[in-house]
């Protein structure tokens, strides 16, 4: 049976099975030395002369080969016992080795931090640049967050429903992914900018509380905390005032650094709040950071930001919305959107939350009358055709008895980058892409063959065609 190297000090003077890969193999005279890998951790392992297939075979080994060894755990000698690491007072005695793959010598260093390595060479080999402790850290404990956050809302009666990512357009006011369909050649499907109108339609479902990890598509151009694919915890809730939903998410932040990341310290609880005019006058911006001491990466300065405008005016000279069509203005403002006068006074419920200079949350209390959202509309001089068009089953849903309701999405990759001490969400993220928007080690985007643009009804440009 296989032991995991995370539990070898337990066991020593036991006979024991370990998989893993090589580390780094260091011949010393007769003794040779493999550090072995696994996803739990790494520990020494001594191939002695008396042991001669073993110790024939451990010569032969190199890094990142994968290995079965049988062997037995011994205690270290008290002076070689290294205090920093896991098994630090053991090793193993390598009996056997079976070799269960060769590798050939990586394009790339898998042992260090791999900060000043290339990070073409890095996204394009990313199964080998996964490896590194630094990337197994960032994806393990992302992995643990969302854990966390999930069995948080589900613990304050939230029910996670996944929403389609095959759909039309979510007027999130950034520029939409399409997919083709086949089956009505000439017509398109576009790719979530975030859940919005789903969980504003759960609520006329009558789902009351809803949240989601939910992948979200928008076509911009990437930047260090940008992708053209990123992860939102996404959240709904009904009959609630903003103060609600500004208090379960600020314990759900709360709780999870306290739980994960106990290291850091949260400057202000609760978290300060600041008014988007407050915010521009004192910080010049609308995500601060308000931290008193930037040297310290363990200080997570959370605030939150409200009283934005709910208006502002397009290149065009039109109005457009500050953050989302659907929210609801503050009620001191709510008369003038009825009226649709002041507009450029109308405040809007939107609460964003911002930690260390990075906008990590937002949302919103939202319309649930049709009358106002019909308004909201109006003001950005949308004509009755085009309100039907485009929003039509979001009001005629609000005429069946829609509950108040307002929720917010966390931008789930940032706050990970933020808590995981990163400079960008690409260390964060898996299989990140590059700023142009390419995943070099899977080569998309990439070409489709002429039989599935003719099946799709598409013809390309054949001066863009590469
Ligand atoms: N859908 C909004 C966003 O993606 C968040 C929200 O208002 O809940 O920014």
């Amino acid at each position: 049976m296989r032991t995991y190297i995370k539990d070898l000090a337990g066991k020593v003077g036991e006979e024991v099975v370990v998989k893993g890969w090589v580390d780094i193999r260091r011949d010393h005279g007769k003794l040779i030395f493999i550090d072995l890998r696994d996803m739990s951790g790494k520990v020494q392992m001594v191939a002695l002369p008396n042991h001669k297939e073993a110790h024939e075979l451990a010569n032969t080994v190199r890094p990142e080969w994968v290995l079965e060894v049988s062997g037995k755990v011994n205690a270290r000698p008290e002076k070689m016992i290294n205090k920093d690491e896991v098994n630090g007072a053991v090793e193993i005695e390598v009996l056997n080795i079976v070799v269960l793959n060769e590798a050939q010598t990586p394009p790339l260093d898998v042992r260090s931090d791999g900060k000043d390595i290339n990070e073409e060479v890095r996204l394009t080999y990313r199964y080998l640049d996964l490896r590194r402790p630094r990337m197994q850290k960032n994806i393990r404990n992302r992995s643990l967050v969302m854990t966390y956050v999930r069995n948080f809302f589900t613990a304050e009666g939230f029910t996670e429903v996944e929403t389609p990512n095959l759909t039309t357009a979510t007027a999130e006011g950034s520029r939409d992914f399409i997919v083709p369909s086949r089956v009505m050649p000439g017509n398109f499907y576009a790719l979530p900018q975030s859940p919005q109108q789903y969980k504003q339609l759960l609520m006329a479902a009558g789902m009351e509380k809803y949240f989601q990890f939910a992948r979200c598509y928008r076509d911009e151009d990437s930047r260090g905390d940008r992708q053209p694919e990123f992860t939102q915890m996404d959240m709904e809730m009904s009959f609630v005032k903003r103060e609600d939903v500004m208090d379960v998410n600020e314990r759900a932040l709360i709780a999870l650094v306290q739980k994960y990341y106990p290291e850091k310290k949260i400057q202000a609880i609760p978290f300060p709040r600041l008014t988007y005019k407050e915010a521009m006058e004192k910080y010049g911006c609308d995500k601060p950071d308000i931290r008193e001491d930037k040297n310290n990466p363990d200080l997570l300065a959370f605030c939150w930001v409200v009283d934005f405008p709910m208006f502002e005016k397009t290149d065009k000279g039109d109005w457009t919305f500050t953050h989302n069509p659907f929210s609801s203005p503050t009620p001191e403002s709510m008369p003038d959107l009825m009226e649709k006068k002041n507009i450029e006074n109308i405040l809007t419920t939107q609460y964003d939350v911002a930690l260390n200079g990075y906008e990590v949350g937002g949302g919103s209390i939202r319309n649930h009358r049709p009358e106002a959202l019909r308004k909201v509309l109006e003001i950005m001089n949308f004509n009755d055709e085009k309100i039907e068009r485009e929003y039509g089953h979001m009001l005629k849903s609000f005429s069946f008895g829609v509950p108040p309701h307002g929720g917010m999405a966390w931008g789930f990759d940032r706050l990970m980058m933020l808590l995981q001490n990163e400079p960008n969400i690409r260390e964060v993220i898996a299989f990140a892409k590059t700023g142009e928007g390419a995943d070099l080690m899977m080569r998309a985007p990439g070409i489709i063959k002429d039989e599935q643009l003719l099946e799709l009804g598409i013809s390309v440009n054949k001066k863009i065609k590469k």
